[in-house]
């Protein structure tokens, strides 16, 4: 796997995730009173609520397979590490062996740590 990973790509891709992420936290907020108020304030109380459930449905549809309320939270958290690391430079390599993560796996995962060797030997 040697296909460059186009940053600025990946970078739009995460926030728009992020974005995403934040309206299915807020739509499950709203099922869920209380618990991930604090966070996402600002989002619960800045935008429409139907365009939450619609955001909440389109990130449902795609490959969620995190469960609900703290997985969000946490995939939410593994994407703002994501974009710490394309400041840093060091994105879209492994963190255990180094080797650059292949295209193919960040462009379905854009905020994996691990190289799909690594990730299969946890
Ligand atoms: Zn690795």
């Amino acid at each position: 796997m040697t296909t460059v990973v186009d940053v600025a790509e990946m970078r739009r891709l995460l926030e728009e995730e992020r974005a995403r992420l934040s309206g299915a936290a807020a739509f499950l907020d709203r099922e869920n009173p209380g618990s991930l108020e604090d966070e996402l304030g600002e989002i619960s109380h800045g935008s429409a609520d139907n365009h939450l459930g619609d955001m909440a449905t389109a990130t449902y549809d795609r490959e969620l397979d995190e469960g609900l309320g703290e997985g969000v939270q946490q995939t939410i958290g593994e994407i703002d590490a994501a974009l710490g690391r394309i400041e840093d430079g060091t994105y879209g390599h492994c963190e255990i062996c180094g080797k650059p993560i292949g295209a193919e796996r960040l462009k379905a995962i854009p905020w994996a740590r691990l190289c799909i060797e690594d990730q299969r030997r946890r």
